[in-house]
């Protein structure tokens, strides 16, 4: 190349539709068709099957995310039109030192998918779902196809994934890229622990397949792995067998301990499909309200749910029991109406910063007694607090990191503030700082999806033993470090 453009100058001026690549030429500072002497070829633009957009929605769109806290701006957006793309794009970014993200849904909360002056690649173009029949064990999917898509199309067969987000509308490598949890995990481990193989390219533009078996050491470094070492663009998934219906339960009660040690009882047990639970604020605005939420499959995935089995040995309310039987895909979609509502409200776009915590189940309840005192109704919003039970035993993806007890529990504090109130975001920000570093202190850890101000020392520490794998496949997968600045990891 005659000249070393900059990166603003390379991106910038590229408009693209369909296969047409159309880019500026800061040369000769002139638009020119890809494959003229004075084109796009010049800065090495690759032709795409997809499309490259800088149109200032499509830039606007992606310096913001689901918390409405962070704002950095690419230079360009990526909607690939096959994998092809991506490696080309990835190729043109790594020559040229430009940053690169995935962005799924966009659902993280803290600029985690953003990048500044760089790519973003999005996946929803990319949401292919494989061939599944009666017999299936797996599904390969694409990486942008939303777990509700998933869903959809495997229960049709009456098969499903083990483990949900509780919110469906994720795409399945931005899941997997932080580890996935939900009501199940307690017995099936998270969604990264039921992936059988993946379809990446590489921070060096190397598409690889992978496997538990198959260049492990990348394997394990993308499963929760932060986006930091290569593009999801294919997963396989472990399919089980889906039941019909499920029974719900909401059970209540008044003493946090007494509801931690239920919620352990069950998990232990294992005698509930699906074990969750909610903290919520009483009529004086304190959090002394828990409700443990547990689902019993029904046929064929499970026999016929029977309350009195189910149930026996607890010591919530009987009073205050809330049972419900319902369509298996309806209960894994059962937020739908709740998010109708709050978009119907605006409330979808206000700020989220969210605190995501695991915290060691030996000191769970007195880590947890401390943060609910402290918290407000008008901290919270009209946000939930989740507050649930892992098992370590459950848990094998090595960049997943929980505490080193047997359970840990996570504590989501999924606040809900005006976005124009920065004095309010900022205090939070604090907050949830100040409570990671106690459940460090105790040994727990944060679970990164949240919004938690934290530095390259946080997140060695975050990754413990985990640590030097993670950076050796950094180092050989992504050489130049363009991938995912936003995690802040390297
Ligand atoms: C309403 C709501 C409910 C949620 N419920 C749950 C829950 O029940 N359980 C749970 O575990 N989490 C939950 N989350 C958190 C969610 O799982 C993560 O934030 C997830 O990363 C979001 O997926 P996304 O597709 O929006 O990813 P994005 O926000 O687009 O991306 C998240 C990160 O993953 C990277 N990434 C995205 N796609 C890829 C890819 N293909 N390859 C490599 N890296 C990639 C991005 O660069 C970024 O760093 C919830 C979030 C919201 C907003």
């Amino acid at each position: 190349m005659a000249h070393t453009p900059s990166r603003r100058a390379v991106l910038r001026g590229l408009a693209v539709t369909g296969t047409a690549v159309i880019g500026f030429d800061p040369g000769t500072r002139s638009w020119a068709a890809a494959g003229s002497a004075s084109g796009p070829d010049t800065v090495g633009i690759p032709r795409l099957d997809g499309t490259l957009v800088t149109d200032e929605p499509s830039l606007a769109a992606t310096a913001d995310d689901y918390g409405h806290l962070v704002h950095h701006r690419p230079v360009a957006v990526l909607r690939p039109g096959s994998v092809r793309d991506i490696v080309a794009m990835v190729r043109f970014c790594n020559e040229r030192r430009l940053p690169v993200a995935p962005r799924g849904q966009g659902h993280a909360t803290f600029g985690q998918a953003q990048v500044r002056g760089g790519l973003v690649i999005e996946t929803a173009t990319l949401a292919d779902i494989g061939h599944v029949g009666p017999d299936s064990t797996t599904v390969t999917v694409g990486a942008g196809a939303r777990w509700s898509d998933v869903a959809r199309a495997t229960t049709a067969h009456g098969l499903t994934p083990p483990v949900f987000t509780d919110y469906l509308e994720l795409s399945v490598g931005g899941t997997l890229s932080v580890g996935g949890l939900g009501g199940q995990t307690h017995r099936h481990g998270a969604q990264v622990d039921n992936v059988t193989a993946l379809l990446v390219v590489t921070g060096a533009g190397e598409t690889v397949r992978c496997s538990p078996t198959r260049r492990p050491d990348l394997f394990h470094a993308v499963l929760a792995g932060l986006g930091q070492c290569a593009v999801v663009v294919e997963a396989t998934l472990r399919l089980v067998r889906a039941p019909e219906t499920v029974r719900h339960y909401l059970l209540s009660y008044d003493d946090l301990e007494t509801f931690l040690d239920d919620q352990r009882v069950l998990v232990e047990e294992d005698r509930f499909d699906y074990v969750e639970g909610q903290v919520v604020a009483d009529a004086d605005g304190a959090f002394r309200s828990y409700l443990l939420e547990a689902v019993a499959y029904g046929p064929p995935a499970g026999p016929a749910p029977e309350d009195t089995a189910l149930l026996r040995g607890l010591r919530h309310d009987p009073a205050r029991v809330e049972r419900a039987d319902l369509a298996y895909y309806d209960f894994l979609d059962r937020l739908a109406p709740a998010v109708a509502a709050l978009k119907a409200a605006g409330l979808w776009s206000y700020a989220h910063p969210w605190l995501n915590l695991l915290l060691p189940g030996s000191s769970a309840a007195a880590l947890a007694g401390r943060m609910l005192d402290a918290l407000t109704p008008a901290d919270l919003g009209p946000g939930v607090v989740l507050l649930y039970p892992l098992r370590r035993d459950r848990l094998n993806t090595p960049l997943l990191r929980t505490s080193d007890d047997s359970l840990s529990y996570l504590l989501g504090v999924l606040r809900t503030t005006p976005p124009d109130d920065t004095a309010a975001a900022d205090r939070l920000l604090a907050a949830n700082r100040s409570a990671y570093e106690a459940t460090a202190a105790a040994g727990g850890t944060q679970y990164p999806v949240g919004s938690i101000p934290f530095g390259r020392a946080d997140w060695r520490a975050h990754f413990g033993p985990a640590w030097p794998r993670l950076k050796a496949a950094k180092r050989r997968y992504d050489p130049r470090g363009i991938l995912v600045p936003g995690q802040g990891v390297f």
